[in-house]
């Protein structure tokens, strides 16, 4: 999953140190290194740069009505619920779907018709037919591990907090690393922000829109972006346009080596019918 994280991450924080403090006065164990908080919060700030270099500060200056009264529409077309809206500060024709809540830049809202925004959101609620496969999926060990991990981290964090070994020290660091290989082997996978994923958004999008027209207005301005923008799905832009013109055309979709991709998109247009 993307490292867009919420900032319930610094209450954890205060828990553990509060927890921490409890066996510090019940015990006398000495409190002798840094609150787990600050960690934490290098931990938000470090999510909340990603973020930023994506789309910008989320200022939601361009949410209109008129907009939002859209953004609902789509959510039924695309058979969803509990989805928001956001919209940001980014230069960039550029959207992203995290947590339930589709962030769209302000230079897609003011370079972008209306069609290629419907399709841009779609795109990104499309994401979310992702995750929503992921969730269910019971064989994905790897959110499993990966929350484990989180357990043992906290686990181990308490104890760091309380006697810092460096024992302790390379064992956080082993589990923070498991952490983060195991969301990238989700990502592997192709449930994530891949070629193959963003091809399939794509095109479910295309198909809900009945057209390639906002998909094509869309992709341009994102390849017109210049080499220091590298838009959302750079890598795969040129493919992203050249199916977008097949779809134009009436050819069929080509299919992806992924097996899992292809099982989970029929799954998505299956459902959508
Ligand atoms: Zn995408």
């Amino acid at each position: 999953m993307l490292p867009v994280l919420s900032p319930l991450i610094i209450f954890i924080g205060i828990g553990l140190d509060i927890v921490a403090f409890a066996i510090h006065r019940a015990t006398g164990l000495k409190l002798q290194n840094m609150p787990i908080t600050m960690f934490c919060l290098q931990i938000w700030f470090m999510g909340a740069f990603i973020r930023y270099s994506m789309i910008g500060w989320v200022d939601n200056a361009g949410l209109t009505s008129e907009l939002q009264g859209s953004f609902s529409e789509l959510v039924l077309r695309f058979r969803l619920s509990g989805m928001s809206l956001k919209t940001s500060s980014g230069k960039n024709v550029n959207a992203l779907c995290s947590r339930k809540t589709v962030y769209i830049s302000k230079a897609s809202l003011d370079q972008l018709s209306k069609e290629a925004i419907d399709w841009l959101i779609g795109h990104e609620l499309t994401h979310q037919k992702f995750f929503d496969l992921l969730d269910g999926d019971p064989s994905i060990t790897a959110k499993r591990t990966a929350r484990v991990a989180i357990v043992l981290l906290c686990l181990l964090g308490i104890s760091q907090r309380l006697e810092f070994s460096w024992v302790g020290a390379i064992i956080v660091l082993v589990l923070i690393i498991l952490i983060f290989a195991t969301t990238t082997f989700a990502a592997i996978e192709g449930r994530d922000f891949t070629r193959d994923t963003e091809l399939a958004c794509d095109y479910v999008s295309m198909v809900q829109m009945g057209t390639s027209v906002g998909a094509v207005e869309a992709l341009e301005a994102m390849k017109h972006g210049g080499a220091k923008n590298k838009p959302h799905g750079y890598p795969s832009k040129e493919a992203r346009i050249q199916q977008a013109m097949d779809f134009e055309e009436g050819k069929p979709r080509a299919t992806c080596a992924n097996a899992k991709v292809e099982a989970e998109v029929s799954a998505i247009l299956a459902g959508l019918k």
